[in-house]
């Protein structure tokens, strides 16, 4: 890779608080909620789990059947993506192959745990 080509690879920088992890409320100082604090952005795959904890929080404990309906598909999202952490796992032991490389393409589109980034062809 000649040089001007190279990738940045550092962490996408908050918006939110433009990389400083504070936001400023009524309060005062606080910490920005979107990177938690951190000025810069997490994978995806870790940005769907703080979401899931903000929806638990705001909807799980309400009444009705929402509550209730709430928490059983957060436990559904959980188990599948656990599931599918396990088959990333399982994939990374088997032989390098077209069918590895498929069964870990898929598992990542589904988790989002790595940036794709396409190979330009010399
Ligand atoms: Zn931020």
């Amino acid at each position: 890779m000649a040089s001007g080509e190279e990738r940045d690879q550092s962490p996408a920088q908050c918006k939110s608080c433009h990389g400083t992890g504070e936001i400023a409320n009524e309060y005062g100082p606080a910490a920005c909620p979107d990177c938690g604090g951190a000025g810069y952005l997490p994978s995806a795959h870790v940005l769907v789990e703080w979401r899931a904890r903000d929806i638990e929080r705001a909807h799980a404990g309400s009444g009705g059947n929402t509550g209730g309906d709430v928490r059983w598909l957060l436990a559904e999202l959980r188990r599948c993506r656990e599931a599918l952490t396990e088959v990333s796992a399982l994939a990374q032991e088997l032989d390098e192959g077209p069918i590895s490389s498929r069964i870990r393409f898929k598992v990542n589109q589904a988790l989002r745990l790595y940036d794709v980034v396409s190979e330009k062809k010399p």
